[in-house]
């Protein structure tokens, strides 16, 4: 169980670091300013989006120095293993009403844009006082179905990528590092 090596060294799957963990761990603290900065007297409502942005969560989370909340959404949407159709299905709802709430989604990516533009209209019925995403990856790209990032980590290659959070088939979320992955 110990030693140096790691499985994910020989994994032939896994390509090049695309964001480092302490490029990583700083843009968040950055990140965690600006909310504590820009949500001062406040104490706004974190959703996160499951499963991808639990890892994200849990470090901008700590990084905030405000009486934060939390819940928790869990969607499913359809597509091929590598990309999303846009067809979104709610698999957990949240918990806490949002009425007059400043509420803070929490997305791990944001690719084409039509998850997160789904779930947007899927809160903003529900009356918050306010509305933003912090999302800590962003693909480059013409991307019409992008809605307003208020706050934004990184914006990275159009690649598929895992760690930090971001899986295939359930794997590699508990990578380090935000890692190019070769098998897609
Ligand atoms: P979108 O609807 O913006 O095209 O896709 C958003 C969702 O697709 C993300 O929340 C994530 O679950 C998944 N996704 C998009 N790009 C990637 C990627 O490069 N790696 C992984 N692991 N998931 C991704």
């Amino acid at each position: 169980m110990s030693g140096t090596t790691s499985p994910f060294d020989e994994d032939p799957d896994l390509g090049e670091v695309v964001v480092a963990r302490d490029d990583l761990h700083a843009k968040i603290a950055e990140l965690g300013t600006a909310i504590t900065r820009d949500y001062a007297g406040e104490a706004p409502l974190f959703v996160c989006v499951l499963k991808g942005a639990f890892i994200f969560l849990s470090d901008i989370a700590r990084a905030v120095d405000l009486p934060v909340e939390f819940d928790f959404m869990a969607v499913s949407s359809y597509g091929t293993a590598t990309k999303t159709s846009g067809i979104v299905r709610i698999v957990k709802d949240l918990d806490i009403d949002l009425t007059g709430r400043h509420v803070v989604v929490i997305e791990d990516i944001v690719d084409s844009g039509l998850t997160l533009n789904y779930l947007l209209k899927h809160l903003a019925v529900r009356q918050p006082a306010s509305l933003e995403v912090c999302a800590l990856l962003v693909k480059e790209g013409e991307r019409r179905h992008m809605p307003d990032l208020r706050y934004v980590g990184f914006t990275i290659p159009d690649e598929f990528v895992v760690g930090y959070g971001l899986d295939v088939a359930e794997r590699y979320r508990n990578l380090p590092d935000v890692r190019r992955y070769r098998g897609a």
